[in-house]
């Protein structure tokens, strides 16, 4: 290239494919971010998401993957009461072989999905560690990189309620779609609605399109398969006999006991 031609040819800083925006020259660019506005670099791979590694190549840097998984991590919708639950942090009660039995059965989920056939279905009263084995499944498949979600059976019936439009008669798929499409969903406190024939109906209509699609599912209840007290209710009495049938053929059930944990709240906290 002659000196002449380099003189007029203007260096331009080149957009990203598909941006809008055209090539600035250089000397109409945005100022360079000053050092202490730039955001922190990981310093393995500078920001490249490529590490390299002396006299053998390149690899995709740790970095990405804490950040894919912080994002299905964010992505699972686990409320912050359960920020502290996982498999390291469930104690069963001594003595107790319902509770180690239900820990173990979340443990041989996590380690042996995806070759897992059947979801959990963890059954027993209030504040034995229900809910916490579910939401210690779910971090542990978001280690695993599985896309997973969690919701409380009531928000869900909410939300689709609140979503309903009486002109189509259906309710926003922007609801349902995570439900059916999240590879693992937790779906907690089954049964707790007053069991019209609306709750009834959906419930089964979100928990069929589940298992028609063979997606696997962990639920949480209050509610037994059978009545201690003439008065009580059965899941069954909850959720209809239909859909406990598929219940049935969905997951394992597991029965836990115990002594509601958070009662030992009640003696530690002021
Ligand atoms: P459930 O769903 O059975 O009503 P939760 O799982 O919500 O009960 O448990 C209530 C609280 O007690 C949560 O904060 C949970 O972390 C804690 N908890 C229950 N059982 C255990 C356990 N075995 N080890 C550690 N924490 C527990």
């Amino acid at each position: 290239m002659s000196s002449d031609h380099a003189k007029k040819s203007q260096l331009r800083a080149v957009p990203e494919r598909n941006a809008d925006t055209p090539a600035l020259p250089f000397d109409r660019a945005p100022a360079p971010a000053k050092p202490e506005d730039a955001p922190p670099q990981c310093s393995r791979c500078f920001g490249t998401g490529y590490e390299v590694v002396a006299g053998k190549g390149a690899r995709r840097c740790p970095c990405r993957e804490q950040t894919a998984q912080s994002k299905l991590a964010d992505s699972a919708r686990i409320p912050r009461r359960y920020d502290a639950c996982n498999l390291q942090s469930y104690y069963p009660a001594p003595n107790n072989g319902t509770q180690l039995k239900a820990f173990n059965y979340a443990y041989r989920l996590v380690r042996e999905y995806p070759a897992v056939g059947r979801g959990l279905l963890f059954m027993g009263p209030c504040g034995v560690g229900k809910t916490h084995l579910a939401v210690a499944i779910l971090r542990g498949l978001v280690e695993k990189g599985v896309g997973c979600l969690f919701y409380e059976s009531g928000s869900l019936l909410k939300e689709i309620q609140d979503s309903y439009n009486p002109i189509s008669k259906t309710s926003e798929l922007g609801v349902l779609a995570p439900i059916y499409q999240a590879e693992v969903l937790v779906l907690d406190e089954l049964g707790a609605s007053k069991p019209t024939d609306w709750v009834r109906d959906t419930l089964a209509q979100v928990i069929g399109t589940r298992y028609n699609d063979r997606k696997l599912t962990i639920f949480t209840t209050n509610y037994l398969d059978a009545r201690r007290q003439p008065a009580d209710e059965t899941l069954e009495d909850r959720i209809g006999v239909r859909l406990r049938s598929r219940l049935f053929e969905m997951c394992k059930t597991v029965t836990v006991e115990g002594d509601d944990y958070r009662r030992k709240f009640d003696a530690t906290q002021v």
